[in-house]
């Protein structure tokens, strides 16, 4: 492809609008200097949305206190302080180590984008659009994008900030149901449309079920709620913030199994001292990348296939108080957690047939008028359906991730392509790390990302 000079050409050009990318915006144009030409491409109107802060219900809940959702490292309080600008200085303690609701943190986001925006003497678009593919000119050394509206753009640089897409319906004949009849957990606003008699069946039982079953709850649903999952793990609560006196270093120089072990000691010594389990891991949590890129490849194999249920349920907690609300609806058994693998879903009747075979061979057989599908997100990149990794992946730009999760980046977090090179130009942030990281999802591991990418890219425009 050749230089086609009346392009609009960018020196970094951000895709993807969520969370991710919009801490990356916010870095790039905090870094840049006067001159500097900034893109940020992204289909849905409103940014810093994404699945996570999509959600307009205030039963939605972040999974950490506020305290520890700064959008910058170096600034631990600054989402506390936003937070505080129209809650008042004197509730500053009580929000800090609250769970604030979902969508303040897309306004936060945008807000401080916003801010980065009027500070900076960088030139800074937001296009509405999908990028579809990345090519590279021949001479210019530049990137050309291609928009899902059918223009294009040359960058120097480009972030990939895309996020993941929901996994399908593992069910056979969920194509074959009425409209309607199966609903994605994050489409909140169908979710809140549920009638309150409905039987419903939620297909999954990490954080998108608590999701569902909060905006249940907040509109006093009365009908049963089954939820499938197939190890019936529920996430499990954060406590107040303690640190437990363990070394957490230690376990680095040790195997899985080992690891686990010790883990599972430290959590008995904790007790013993009366501190929550919960202070074991708040420990063992800044080191959750290195304790991953330290296992050698079959244990990270091992981990995937024995213990990420285990762990996840660990490490991604949710607020006591949600926590508490679902055992409430667990102990009046309208909500029923059974452990089994969803098989089929069929029309019966007006209401909804699922099958689903348990552990011990038996099968289960549920009549409901509505599944929610909650199954989480996809990791696996080529199943990912987003079409710009589908031309990445098929041009031999990008190549999966280790275990096939994800796509291959190297530690600074620039593409590596097919044959395994360094793909300096563009830089990856988010959840398309974990084959590399594990630990590349939450806020404190994105805005990291993204500062790094900004500056990088800045520094690779300049060059
Ligand atoms: C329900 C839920 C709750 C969570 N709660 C927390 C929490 O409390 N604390 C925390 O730290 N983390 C939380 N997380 C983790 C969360 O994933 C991250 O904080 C963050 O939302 C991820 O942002 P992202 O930008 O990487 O991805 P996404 O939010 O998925 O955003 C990706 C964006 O890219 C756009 N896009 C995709 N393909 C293209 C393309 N080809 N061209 C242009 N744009 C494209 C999409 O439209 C989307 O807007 C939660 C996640 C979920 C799902």
């Amino acid at each position: 492809m050749t230089a086609d000079q009346s392009l609009a050409d960018f020196d970094i050009a951000i895709i993807g609008g969520g969370a991710g990318g919009v801490l990356t915006a916010i870095h790039a144009l905090r870094l840049a200097d006067a001159g500097a030409r900034i893109a940020l491409i992204e289909p849905v109107a409103r940014l810093a949305q994404g699945v996570a802060y999509a959600t307009t219900h205030g039963e939605h809940l972040l999974n950490v206190p506020a305290r520890r959702m700064s959008a910058y490292k170096d600034r631990p309080d600054d989402f506390v302080d936003f937070l505080v600008a129209s809650e008042g200085e004197d509730a500053r303690d009580a929000i800090a180590v609250a769970y604030a609701e979902r969508r303040r943190y897309g306004d936060y986001l945008r807000d401080r984008l916003q801010l980065a925006r009027s500070g900076s003497a960088a030139h800074f678009e937001v296009l509405q659009d999908r990028v579809t593919g990345i090519d590279g000119e021949e001479g210019s050394g530049r990137l050309r994008l291609q928009l899902e509206s059918g223009t294009e753009l040359r960058a120097r640089g480009a972030v990939l900030a895309v996020g993941n897409n929901p996994k399908p319906l593992p069910a056979r004949g969920a194509a074959g149901l009425p409209a309607g009849s199966v609903l994605e957990a994050w489409d909140f606003d169908a979710i809140k449309r549920i009638p309150a008699e409905a039987e419903i069946c939620i297909a999954g039982s990490g954080l998108s079920m608590v999701d569902t079953v909060l905006s249940l709850a907040a509109n006093d649903h009365r009908g049963r709620i089954h939820v499938l999952s197939r190890h019936a793990l529920l996430p499990l609560p954060h406590t107040k913030h303690a640190v437990a006196g363990f070394e957490a270093e230690t376990l680095l120089a040790m195997p899985l199994r080992q690891r686990m072990r010790a883990l599972r000691e430290a959590a008995r010594d904790a007790e013993r001292q009366g501190l929550p389990w919960q202070a074991v891991m708040e420990t063992a949590r800044p080191l959750v990348r290195e304790l991953w890129c330290t296992l050698s490849y079959d244990e990270q194999r091992r981990f995937l296939r024995h213990v990420v249920r285990y762990w996840d349920v660990h490490r991604h907690r949710i607020a006591p108080q949600v926590h508490a609300q679902l055992e409430t609806l667990q102990a009046s058994g309208q909500l029923r957690l059974h452990r089994g693998r969803l098989q089929t879903v069929a029309r019966e009747g007006t209401r909804i047939r699922v099958s689903v075979s348990m552990r011990d061979r038996r099968s289960l057989e549920l009549d409901v008028d509505r599944i929610v599908n909650a199954t989480g997100v996809e990791m696996r990149a080529q199943l990912m359906r987003n079409p710009l990794l589908s031309d990445l992946l098929g041009k031999g730009f990008a190549r999966p991730g280790p275990h096939g999760i994800g796509i291959d980046t190297c530690a600074e977090g620039e593409l590596v392509d097919a044959q395994g090179r360094n793909l300096p130009a563009i830089a990856v942030v988010g959840s398309l790390r974990i084959g590399r990281l594990w630990e590349s999802i939450a806020v404190p591991e994105l805005r990291g990302q993204a500062e790094t990418a900004a500056r990088r890219l800045l520094a690779h425009a300049r060059e």
